[in-house]
């Protein structure tokens, strides 16, 4: 999932400010997984800038939503009817989900309420941690389901760097070390000749690509 933190409420309130009627729009996907952007936090958030704008004598009226996903038109779309009771809109979507916005209401001001972080997993409650940078080409296969290119703090694909203590890596004593993990598995597994395997230095045109990526699935678009 897409993980993000909520900015804090003085640079929110600094973009809200020349705005009086302003909808808060949480999305229930990926941002309500962590805790950032869903039905409760839009409703935090609505309250802390309701109380904030009585406390300084300011007359603003804050909406409240939550669409399932803000990155998908059909869902988008339920705000249709609406939004243009206000000024602006809140997004506490992920910084695709503010964009999908922004181009379905292009008079609208759409001001990101998140700082959109990275692609993780709910480790446990709480604690969400980076585990693929998206590099278009997985290689996952060869490192028993751990990534080193996101998870080794160095991005090794040919083996740890040797600073590895405890099964910890040398950059950050809160940060297991990757390598361990992938030859602890591997080994465990019988598979660790999987390691023979010389990978060349990473291609990130498949990462960055030509400006924007985008997947075109014809099977997906005519529906067959
Ligand atoms: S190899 Fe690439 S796609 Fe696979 S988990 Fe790592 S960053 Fe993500
Ligand atoms: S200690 Fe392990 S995870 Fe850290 S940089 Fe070295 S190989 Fe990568």
């Amino acid at each position: 999932m897409i993980t993000a933190e909520r900015k804090p409420i003085t640079e929110i309130e600094a973009m809200l400010n020349p705005f009086r009627r302003i909808l808060v729009v949480g999305c229930g996907t990926c941002v309500a997984e962590c805790a950032a952007g869903g039905e409760k936090e839009v409703a935090l958030l609505s309250s802390a800038l309701r109380m904030d704008a009585r406390l300084k004598g300011r007359k603003i009226e804050v909406g409240e939503v939550t669409i399932d996903r803000q990155c998908v038109y059909e869902f988008i779309n339920e705000l249709t009817g609406f939004v243009d009771h206000y000024d602006a809109i809140l997004s506490l979507g992920c910084g695709a989900g503010v964009q999908a916005v922004a181009g379905l209401f292009p008079k609208m001001p759409v001001l990101p309420g998140l700082n959109t972080k990275f692609i993780g997993e709910t480790k446990e409650t709480g604690l969400w941690i980076e585990n693929c940078r998206a590099c278009g080409d997985c290689k996952l296969g060869y490192f028993a389901g751990v990534c080193p290119l996101t998870r080794c703090a160095k991005g090794l694909l040919n083996g740890p760097c040797g600073g590895s203590k405890n099964g910890v890596c040398e950059t950050n004593p809160d940060t297991p070390c990757a390598w361990q993990m992938i030859i602890d598995r591997l080994e465990g597994r019988g598979q660790i000749d999987l390691l023979q395997t010389i990978f060349p230095p990473v291609d990130w045109s498949k990462y960055e690509g030509k400006g924007p990526r985008k997947i075109e699935r014809e099977d997906q678009r005519s529906g067959s």
